[in-house]
């Protein structure tokens, strides 16, 4: 499905992103591993991609540092030659009451989650643009378009995504560039562990199909968006929530 493709996935050193990684790999991308936290979690990524016959390796870069991102985008062009699939996956919470919330919560969410996410369209849409070809998979939220109180900061960012996701969609079609994003309902990784018993019962009730998303259910979506599978798609937001939405 992938062969011969470079994928560059951001936050991919755990949960939905490595899931990513691996998913795509297993389609036949080589692929550049970003993280921001453990050196050792993105190592074995690239252990098991280069396990499964594909070239892979790891760059540390702060997505929300738009010269981070240039020179990790640089690394990939060096040593892979081309960058046919970007997955901005990459993001944190601060979680807060608008009335406690503090200006750094609010900042340091908006710079990872939607600033992050335009430095690395931005980077990638020249040598997309060179190569006439490329496939931008943008991660968003269910929350963004349902608003979730506690939230205002990362809804606000996932919200965005998605706006930008439309904007550079019709910027970049005529390039045969396509930019989609995938919305994840609640899924199983470190970000919702720390959810409380109660939340974790109460979320379930808003879901149809009454259980939480893995890592894979997402990673299986993103595949079919970077793939020729998905060739007439450009601007749209799938939401892979169990039903969440609708
Ligand atoms: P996670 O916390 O397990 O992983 C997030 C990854 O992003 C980590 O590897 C982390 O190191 C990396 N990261 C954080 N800040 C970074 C930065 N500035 N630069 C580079 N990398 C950075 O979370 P996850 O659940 O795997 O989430 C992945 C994406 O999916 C996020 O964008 C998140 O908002 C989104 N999402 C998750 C859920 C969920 O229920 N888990 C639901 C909807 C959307």
């Amino acid at each position: 499905m992938l062969e011969g493709k470079v994928a560059l996935v951001t936050g991919a050193s755990r949960g939905i992103g490595r899931a990513i990684a691996i998913v795509l790999a297993e389609a036949g991308a080589d692929v550049v591993v970003n993280y921001a936290g453990s050196e050792q979690a993105a190592e074995e990524v690239v252990r098991h991609i280069e396990g499964l016959g594909r070239r892979s390796f790891k760059v540390k870069a702060d997505v929300a540092s738009a010269a981070e991102v240039d020179e990790m985008v640089k690394q990939t062009l060096d040593r892979f030659g081309k960058i046919d699939i970007m997955v901005n996956n990459a993001g944190i919470t601060r979680d807060n009451l608008i009335m406690r919330m503090k200006e750094d919560e609010f900042d340091q969410v908006i710079a990872t989650n939607l600033k992050g996410v335009f430095n690395c369209i931005k980077a990638v849409t020249r040598p997309m643009m060179k190569q006439r070809s490329g496939k931008i998979i943008n991660i968003s939220s269910v929350v963004g378009v349902l608003g979730n109180a506690g939230q205002a900061n990362y809804v606000a960012a996932k919200a965005g995504v998605i706006g930008l996701t439309k904007s550079a969609a019709r910027e970049l079609a005529s390039r045969n560039i396509a930019v989609n994003a995938v919305a994840p309902g609640f899924i199983e990784t470190d970000m919702t562990d720390k959810l409380t018993a109660e939340t974790r019962e109460q979320m379930l009730q808003q879901i149809p199909f009454a259980r939480l998303g893995q890592p894979e259910d997402i990673a299986r979506v993103v595949r079919f968006l970077a793939s020729d599978d998905s060739s007439y798609m450009t601007g749209q937001t799938i939401h892979v929530d169990g039903g969440m939405y609708m």
